[in-house]
Protein backbone atom coordinates (compact mmCIF):
# COMPACT_ATOMS: atom_id res chain seq x y z
CA UNK A 1 0.00 0.00 0.00
CA UNK A 2 1.44 3.64 -1.26
CA UNK A 3 2.18 6.26 1.66
CA UNK A 4 -0.79 7.92 0.26
CA UNK A 5 -3.01 6.10 2.12
CA UNK A 6 -2.51 8.71 4.78
CA UNK A 7 -3.75 12.03 5.44
CA UNK A 8 -1.51 14.65 4.86
CA UNK A 9 -1.20 17.71 7.61
CA UNK A 10 0.53 20.94 8.42
CA UNK A 11 3.81 21.23 10.66
CA UNK A 12 4.11 24.36 12.21
CA UNK A 13 7.58 24.95 13.32
CA UNK A 14 7.70 27.88 15.81
CA UNK A 15 10.88 29.48 16.85
CA UNK A 16 12.42 32.76 18.89
CA UNK A 17 15.30 34.43 16.46
CA UNK A 18 18.40 32.50 16.18
CA UNK A 19 17.11 29.37 17.61
CA UNK A 20 18.22 27.72 14.70
CA UNK A 21 14.92 27.69 12.23
CA UNK A 22 16.34 28.41 8.60
CA UNK A 23 19.23 25.64 8.86
CA UNK A 24 16.48 22.94 10.63
CA UNK A 25 14.05 23.74 7.20
CA UNK A 26 16.46 23.43 4.45
CA UNK A 27 17.95 20.25 5.67
CA UNK A 28 14.23 18.51 6.03
CA UNK A 29 13.24 19.96 2.98
CA UNK A 30 16.33 18.33 1.58
CA UNK A 31 15.99 15.23 2.88
CA UNK A 32 12.44 14.67 2.55
CA UNK A 33 10.65 14.81 -0.58
CA UNK A 34 7.34 14.29 0.40
CA UNK A 35 7.41 17.50 2.75
CA UNK A 36 7.15 20.73 1.21
CA UNK A 37 7.39 24.53 2.54
CA UNK A 38 4.80 26.72 2.68
CA UNK A 39 5.66 30.21 0.93
CA UNK A 40 4.13 33.06 2.87
CA UNK A 41 2.62 36.56 1.37
CA UNK A 42 4.10 39.48 2.97
CA UNK A 43 4.00 42.91 2.65
CA UNK A 44 7.98 43.32 3.48
CA UNK A 45 9.97 44.35 1.13
CA UNK A 46 12.43 41.52 0.35
CA UNK A 47 15.69 41.68 1.16
CA UNK A 48 18.88 40.97 -0.83
CA UNK A 49 18.87 37.21 -1.15
CA UNK A 50 15.18 36.45 -1.99
CA UNK A 51 13.28 35.42 -4.76
CA UNK A 52 9.39 36.97 -5.54
CA UNK A 53 7.45 33.53 -5.27
CA UNK A 54 10.20 31.20 -3.74
CA UNK A 55 10.90 33.08 -0.13
CA UNK A 56 7.75 34.88 -0.05
CA UNK A 57 5.10 36.41 -2.44
CA UNK A 58 6.36 39.88 -1.57
CA UNK A 59 2.52 42.19 -1.93
CA UNK A 60 1.82 45.58 -1.60
CA UNK A 61 -0.38 46.55 1.61
CA UNK A 62 -3.43 46.98 -0.62
CA UNK A 63 -3.22 43.78 -2.09
CA UNK A 64 -2.92 42.20 1.22
CA UNK A 65 -5.36 43.71 2.98
CA UNK A 66 -7.76 43.10 -0.17
CA UNK A 67 -6.87 39.43 0.10
CA UNK A 68 -7.54 39.57 3.70
CA UNK A 69 -11.23 40.85 3.27
CA UNK A 70 -12.12 38.27 1.24
CA UNK A 71 -11.22 35.54 3.20
CA UNK A 72 -8.02 34.37 1.67
CA UNK A 73 -6.04 33.90 4.27
CA UNK A 74 -5.85 30.21 6.00
CA UNK A 75 -4.05 32.90 8.96
CA UNK A 76 -2.32 36.29 9.13
CA UNK A 77 -0.48 38.77 11.47
CA UNK A 78 0.92 41.72 11.77
CA UNK A 79 4.66 40.93 12.56
CA UNK A 80 7.11 43.92 13.25
CA UNK A 81 4.95 46.38 11.35
CA UNK A 82 4.21 43.92 8.07
CA UNK A 83 1.40 41.73 7.37
CA UNK A 84 2.46 38.06 6.76
CA UNK A 85 -0.18 35.66 5.79
CA UNK A 86 -0.93 31.89 4.41
CA UNK A 87 -3.05 31.32 1.74
CA UNK A 88 -5.94 28.78 2.09
CA UNK A 89 -6.39 27.72 -1.42
CA UNK A 90 -2.59 26.66 -1.99
CA UNK A 91 -2.22 25.32 1.52
CA UNK A 92 -5.23 23.09 0.72
CA UNK A 93 -3.93 22.17 -2.39
CA UNK A 94 -0.91 21.10 -1.51
CA UNK A 95 -2.18 19.41 1.19
CA UNK A 96 -4.14 16.64 -1.25
CA UNK A 97 -0.51 15.34 -1.73
CA UNK A 98 2.56 16.44 0.47
CA UNK A 99 2.46 17.36 4.10
CA UNK A 100 3.73 21.28 4.53
CA UNK A 101 6.04 22.52 6.77
CA UNK A 102 5.32 26.39 7.85
CA UNK A 103 7.60 29.56 9.40
CA UNK A 104 5.03 31.40 11.00
CA UNK A 105 4.95 33.20 13.99
CA UNK A 106 2.59 32.81 17.36
CA UNK A 107 0.13 34.72 16.58
CA UNK A 108 -0.45 32.79 13.38
CA UNK A 109 -0.10 29.57 14.66
CA UNK A 110 -2.71 30.02 17.38
CA UNK A 111 -5.37 30.69 14.60
CA UNK A 112 -4.34 27.61 12.88
CA UNK A 113 -4.53 25.85 16.21
CA UNK A 114 -8.22 27.19 16.64
CA UNK A 115 -9.28 26.22 12.97
CA UNK A 116 -10.51 22.57 11.97
CA UNK A 117 -7.54 22.45 9.43
CA UNK A 118 -5.00 18.92 10.99
CA UNK A 119 -1.83 20.14 11.91
CA UNK A 120 1.20 19.53 14.76
CA UNK A 121 3.07 22.24 16.51
CA UNK A 122 6.87 21.91 16.71
CA UNK A 123 8.91 24.86 19.14
CA UNK A 124 12.60 24.46 18.75
CA UNK A 125 14.92 26.35 21.19
CA UNK A 126 18.77 26.49 21.34
CA UNK A 127 20.28 24.63 24.19
CA UNK A 128 20.83 27.58 26.41
CA UNK A 129 20.07 31.33 27.12
CA UNK A 130 24.29 31.58 25.72
CA UNK A 131 24.05 29.64 22.69
CA UNK A 132 20.90 31.35 21.70
CA UNK A 133 22.71 35.17 22.83
CA UNK A 134 26.27 33.77 20.79
CA UNK A 135 24.04 32.71 17.77
CA UNK A 136 22.03 36.20 17.54
CA UNK A 137 25.32 38.61 18.08
CA UNK A 138 27.54 35.50 15.77
CA UNK A 139 25.22 36.78 12.87
CA UNK A 140 27.20 39.90 12.54
CA UNK A 141 23.90 41.33 10.98
CA UNK A 142 21.84 42.75 13.37
CA UNK A 143 22.35 45.81 15.73
CA UNK A 144 22.60 45.64 19.03
CA UNK A 145 18.83 47.89 19.12
CA UNK A 146 17.51 45.15 16.58
CA UNK A 147 19.09 42.41 18.65
CA UNK A 148 16.89 43.46 22.10
CA UNK A 149 13.79 43.72 19.88
CA UNK A 150 13.84 40.47 18.97
CA UNK A 151 14.96 38.97 22.16
CA UNK A 152 12.16 40.60 23.83
CA UNK A 153 9.84 39.24 21.27
CA UNK A 154 11.58 36.01 21.15
CA UNK A 155 11.08 35.70 25.12
CA UNK A 156 6.59 36.64 25.20
CA UNK A 157 7.10 33.99 22.62
CA UNK A 158 8.58 31.86 24.53
CA UNK A 159 6.16 32.24 27.68
CA UNK A 160 3.54 30.25 25.70
CA UNK A 161 5.37 27.23 24.83
CA UNK A 162 3.37 24.99 27.25
CA UNK A 163 0.33 25.99 24.37
CA UNK A 164 2.08 23.99 21.57
CA UNK A 165 2.62 19.74 21.44
CA UNK A 166 6.51 19.24 20.64
CA UNK A 167 9.53 20.79 22.05
CA UNK A 168 12.88 20.19 20.34
CA UNK A 169 15.91 21.27 21.49
CA UNK A 170 18.72 22.57 18.74
CA UNK A 171 21.86 21.58 19.84
CA UNK A 172 23.09 19.73 17.23
CA UNK A 173 21.53 20.39 13.64
CA UNK A 174 21.62 16.61 12.65
CA UNK A 175 19.70 15.79 15.83
CA UNK A 176 17.21 18.26 15.43
CA UNK A 177 16.06 17.15 12.05
CA UNK A 178 16.15 13.51 13.15
CA UNK A 179 13.68 14.54 16.03
CA UNK A 180 11.49 16.36 14.14
CA UNK A 181 11.50 14.02 11.32
CA UNK A 182 10.54 11.06 13.53
CA UNK A 183 7.90 13.45 15.07
CA UNK A 184 6.08 13.43 11.84
CA UNK A 185 6.35 9.66 10.64
CA UNK A 186 4.83 9.16 14.31
CA UNK A 187 2.21 11.53 13.71
CA UNK A 188 1.95 9.98 10.06
CA UNK A 189 1.11 6.82 11.52
CA UNK A 190 -1.42 7.72 13.80
CA UNK A 191 -4.74 5.66 13.17
CA UNK A 192 -6.97 8.76 12.63
CA UNK A 193 -4.60 9.31 9.43
CA UNK A 194 -5.33 6.37 7.57
CA UNK A 195 -7.65 7.33 4.77
CA UNK A 196 -8.91 3.32 4.01
CA UNK A 197 -7.30 1.65 6.95
CA UNK A 198 -9.79 -1.53 6.23
CA UNK A 199 -7.95 -2.10 3.25
CA UNK A 200 -5.22 -3.58 5.66
CA UNK A 201 -7.07 -6.11 7.30
CA UNK A 202 -9.85 -6.59 4.82
CA UNK A 203 -12.19 -5.15 7.39
P1 LIG B 1 11.03 37.51 8.33
O1 LIG B 1 10.48 38.82 7.83
O2 LIG B 1 12.28 37.70 9.15
O3 LIG B 1 11.22 36.52 7.19
O4 LIG B 1 9.94 36.88 9.30
C1 LIG B 1 9.50 37.59 10.40
C2 LIG B 1 8.51 36.76 11.19
O5 LIG B 1 7.31 36.53 10.44
C3 LIG B 1 9.01 35.37 11.60
O6 LIG B 1 8.69 35.20 12.99
C4 LIG B 1 8.18 34.42 10.78
O7 LIG B 1 7.95 33.22 11.48
C5 LIG B 1 6.90 35.20 10.60
N1 LIG B 1 6.14 34.77 9.41
C6 LIG B 1 6.62 34.46 8.18
N2 LIG B 1 5.62 34.09 7.35
C7 LIG B 1 4.48 34.15 8.08
C8 LIG B 1 3.10 33.88 7.81
O8 LIG B 1 2.69 33.50 6.71
N3 LIG B 1 2.23 34.06 8.82
C9 LIG B 1 2.61 34.49 10.07
N4 LIG B 1 1.67 34.61 11.00
N5 LIG B 1 3.89 34.76 10.38
C10 LIG B 1 4.81 34.60 9.40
Amino acid sequence: MSKDNKRKFLVILISPSGGGKTAIFTKILAENSEIKYSISFTTRKARNNEIDGVHYNFISEEKFLEMKESGDFLESALVHGYWYGTSKSYINNMLKKNHIIMDIDVQGAKQIMNSDIDHITIFILPPSREVWLDRLKGRGTDSDDVIQVRLESAEKEIQEIRDFQYLVINDDLDKAVNDIELIIRAEENKIKRYINIEDYYGG
